[in-house]
């Protein structure tokens, strides 16, 4: 095996850019499309690595080592498969600091919060190694005469996932220890802004018995994304990412007659009542909307204050936690708001606070004007807007940046209506002491993932993760009993043995008469 592929942290801090490879057929292999896309540190706005693109003979490389490995793995036990992902996950957890060093490195979020994301992907591997239960079918005895029914789930074969930036490891562990565990093989075309994390997760992957070309990753841009979308050899497709390329990954896959699931952009509102406890929605606000810069699909960039005093009171214990956060690279102790991913994405949310201030809001903090870490570093500080309207683009579209906008509210009705109205249904939250109130908001409101004095209420493993309206395309959610349902067949056998009866020809629709 490599021990090429995954970073040596070393050469990271002195920025000598290095090669990425893919990993096909259980071995990293160099890219030969002569296409590459350079990967950065974000906290010093330098080059550190390139990425190989892919081209269709590698897709079609990946593919056919996958098929190959298929027959054997979808062949073994399910107990088998979980032993493989039991050692995995003694091995992830032995490289927790590893995998965190690797993200911050390449995204910039802070050690803390790409520890949390790698231990939450975990619990997705901690969740598959149930496999034999989570497969079992049901059984109807005496369907009919001497007639007995069971089901099973059968994998698909050869399926594939596309994965952003922002969730480097926890969204591809939302994918591939499912698909793995239900006897698929797995082709994961990781973000090419911060590729590195999955080559570990191979390794890993390897080293815990998983036979060669069970799992591969093929790095790559639009052009690997449509070879997917396209290759008659691939099954299945799990997509995460904006809402514009997920709802091309769903069109075009299916058109290709591909099972997809293909999950989009976010603008997540937080409803404050004004019997909430402002001091824990302020605190709850500002992980919500800075943590991760921003840059989380589960992210709040709204607050709906109900009443102008709650908005009022709620903006006086903003302020000061705001101006609290340590705007430092990831790296740095006590780091709490490290830099966006890339430069280009750092100006594309520096122009969403410039155009906030031309449609008339109010901006009470200007994260432009923070003091940043020196350098050249993708770095910006918290921004807050107060009377934000819902038809201002920095309304209706997704930033994904750490960037907070206040719209204010009349009462709870006005405020549900806003979430239910918008294009996108991710996930959102309210914070009250009524229970009426929270019971209302969580049967009324247009979300698939709802808090209730929780912010981010992303699910556990053993639930299922998805939205709704315009952040999911398809019918199925992501890892739990969904992600079960997504990565297998169900068959349903009818058996008769004989007994004696006979029954005859019939060209009748068989009932029980
Ligand atoms: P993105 O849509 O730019 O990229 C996602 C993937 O699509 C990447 O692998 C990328 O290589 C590929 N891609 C990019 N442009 C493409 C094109 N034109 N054609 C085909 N493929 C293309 O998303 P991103 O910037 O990496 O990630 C941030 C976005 O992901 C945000 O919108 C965020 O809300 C969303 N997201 C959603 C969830 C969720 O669960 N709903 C979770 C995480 C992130």
């Amino acid at each position: 095996m490599s021990t090429a592929v995954t970073p040596d942290l070393t050469t990271h801090s002195r920025e000598v850019v290095r090669t990425i490879t893919h990993w096909i057929g259980g071995k990293a292999v160099a890219g030969g499309s002569g296409r590459a896309s350079d990967v950065y540190n974000p906290a010093t706005g330098h080059v550190q690595a390139t990425v190989p693109l892919a081209n269709k003979a590698e897709m079609d490389l990946a593919v056919a080592k996958a098929q190959a490995a298929y027959p054997e793995w979808a062949a073994q036990p399910p107990l088998r498969r979980a032993r493989v992902l039991f050692r995995f996950r003694e091995l992830f957890e032995q490289n927790l600091d590893k995998f965190a060093a690797i993200i911050t490195s390449e995204h910039g979020k802070v050690l803390s919060d790409a520890k949390g994301e790698a231990t939450r992907g975990l619990e997705v591997v901690e969740f598959a190694t149930g496999i034999p239960q989570l497969l079992k079918g049901e059984y109807s005895e005496q369907v009919g005469t001497g007639v007995d029914s069971w089901s099973m789930r059968q994998p698909l074969g050869v399926v594939a996932g596309i994965t952003p930036f922002n969730f480097p490891a926890m969204v591809p562990m939302w994918m591939f220890p499912v698909a793995l565990a239900c006897g698929n093989c797995f082709i994961l075309k990781p973000s090419e802004r911060d590729p590195s994390a999955s080559l570990l997760i191979a390794e890993l992957l390897k080293q815990a018995g998983l036979p060669d070309g069970v799992f591969q990753v093929v790095h790559g841009d639009k052009e690997a994304v449509d070879l997917i979308l396209e290759h008659p050899g691939i099954a299945a497709v799990s997509f995460v990412g904006s809402t514009p390329i997920a709802e091309y990954v769903y069109t075009k896959g299916t058109a290709h007659g591909k099972r997809v699931q293909a999950l989009g952009g976010a603008k997540n509102h937080m409803i404050v009542m004004p019997d909430a406890d402002l001091d824990q929605a302020a605190d709850a606000l500002v992980g919500a909307a800075f943590g991760s810069a921003g840059e989380r699909c589960m992210a709040i960039s709204i607050a709906v204050a109900v009443t102008n005093a709650t908005a009022d009171a709620l903006i006086e214990k903003l302020l000061p936690r705001m101006a609290a956060l340590q705007i430092s690279p990831g790296t740095e102790p006590g780091a709490e708001l490290g830099p966006l991913v890339t430069g280009i994405h750092l100006e594309k949310v520096k122009s969403y606070v410039a155009l906030g201030k031309t449609e008339g809001a109010e901006l009470l903090v200007d994260g432009r004007e923070s003091v940043l870490p020196k350098g050249e570093g993708f770095f910006l500080g918290a921004c807050l807007f107060d009377h934000v309207k819902p038809e201002m683009r920095i309304y209706k579209e997704e930033i994904f940046g750490p960037v907070l906008g206040i719209v204010r509210a009349n009462n709870f009705e006005t405020a549900i209506k806003l979430i239910n109205e918008h294009e996108f249904g991710n996930g959102t939250s309210i914070f009250t002491r009524d229970g009426d109130t929270a019971r209302d908001f969580a049967h009324h409101v247009q979300a698939g993932m709802v808090g209730i004095n929780v912010p981010i209420p992303v699910p556990m493993a053993f639930h299922s993760f998805g939205g709704w309206k315009r952040s999911l395309f398809g019918d199925h959610a992501m890892h739990g009993p969904e992600g079960v349902r997504f990565y297998t067949h169900i068959k349903t056998v009818t058996a008769r043995w004989p007994t004696g009866i006979r029954v005859g020809v019939d060209t009748s629709m068989p009932t029980l008469g």
